[in-house]
């Protein structure tokens, strides 16, 4: 079944699902880009720094699937943040993706040693004037880097992609993003596959619906608002991670869920990780 999409701040339809193609190679993710979007995938998010803008374009060009029935997501490196570099950063993922838009761009880092994500966003509010991304947001941002953000600059981000899944559940990010309209859209929402879909709770509850653990933990995204874009490069759970739209969990599998929740980080801490600053 179809992918629902949800309303972003600035009136744009991001689909609630997505394909997320870290650490896939170029050549590879032409070939897995082209398998999400065969299997119903509409969203795909992608990064300069991943270095596979290129496939990831080719398999939109080839796809049959119309541009404007896309969303394609980049994000800016940290290397280039400042006023210039961003729009020159800019221009060469549009280039490597063959775009002449994308549909969300987003600051991959705050960067906090490096101080320039305010110069960079207004470079990005820029781009949305100029009607090459269709919005503009944030990725990693921390409740601290928002509020200044917010403090000095016209438009609110339409999305901020953190780290979330239900060892890491952001309670405090959420209820800001609430606050402001901004989306929350969820990385590595399958805990990369490392343990979380081994915890007996998801196994459990996974037994208890027929499902597997990951379309599980997908769920729990989908039914407390994330937007979420799980990665893999096998088809056959490619297309297991979308179809997750034809069961629900009940009250008792949120709450075991959400009992999980340990402040569990795969990832660095943004407010300390400024590589490429
Ligand atoms: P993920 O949580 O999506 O997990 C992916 C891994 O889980 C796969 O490599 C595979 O080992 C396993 N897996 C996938 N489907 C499975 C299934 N059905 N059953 C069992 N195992 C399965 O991890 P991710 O790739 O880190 O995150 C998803 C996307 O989020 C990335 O591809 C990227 O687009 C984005 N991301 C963004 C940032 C950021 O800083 N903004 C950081 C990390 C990831």
């Amino acid at each position: 079944s179809k992918v629902p999409s949800i309303t972003l701040n600035n009136g744009v339809e991001m689909p609630q699902l997505g394909f997320g193609v870290w650490q896939v190679p170029d050549d590879e993710a032409a070939k897995a880009v082209a398998t999400a979007i065969e299997s119903g995938y509409r969203s795909i998010d992608t990064a300069a720094i991943y270095e596979n803008e290129t496939g990831t374009g080719k398999a939109v060009a080839s796809s049959g699937v119309a541009r404007e029935e896309l969303f394609i997501t980049t994000k800016l490196w940290n290397s280039e943040q400042g006023y210039d570099s961003t729009l020159r950063a800019f221009d060469a993922s549009l280039d490597k993706l063959g775009l002449d838009y994308v549909d969300l761009y987003l600051i991959h880092w705050p960067v906090p040693a490096k101080d320039a994500y305010v110069d960079t966003y207004k470079a990005f509010e820029k781009i949305l004037a100029d009607g090459r991304a269709r919005s503009i947001g944030v990725s990693n941002f921390q409740p601290e880097h928002l509020d200044r953000l917010l403090g000095e600059t016209s438009v609110v981000p339409a999305v901020n992609q953190i780290e979330l899944h239900p060892q890491l559940a952001q309670a405090e990010s959420r209820a800001l993003h609430a606050k402001h309209s901004i989306a929350t859209e969820a990385w590595s929402p399958l805990g990369q596959g490392r343990g979380l879909l081994e915890v007996p709770t998801v196994v459990a509850i996974a037994r208890k619906h027929d499902r597997t653990p990951a379309q599980v933990v997908l769920r729990w995204h989908l039914q407390i608002g994330n937007v979420v874009i799980p990665k893999s490069v096998t088809p056959s759970r490619i297309k297991e991670n979308i179809d997750v739209f034809g069961f629900e969990l009940d009250a008792d599998d949120l709450a075991a869920l959400a009992a999980l929740d340990e402040g569990k980080r795969l990832g660095p801490n943004p407010a300390e990780f400024n590589l490429g600053a």
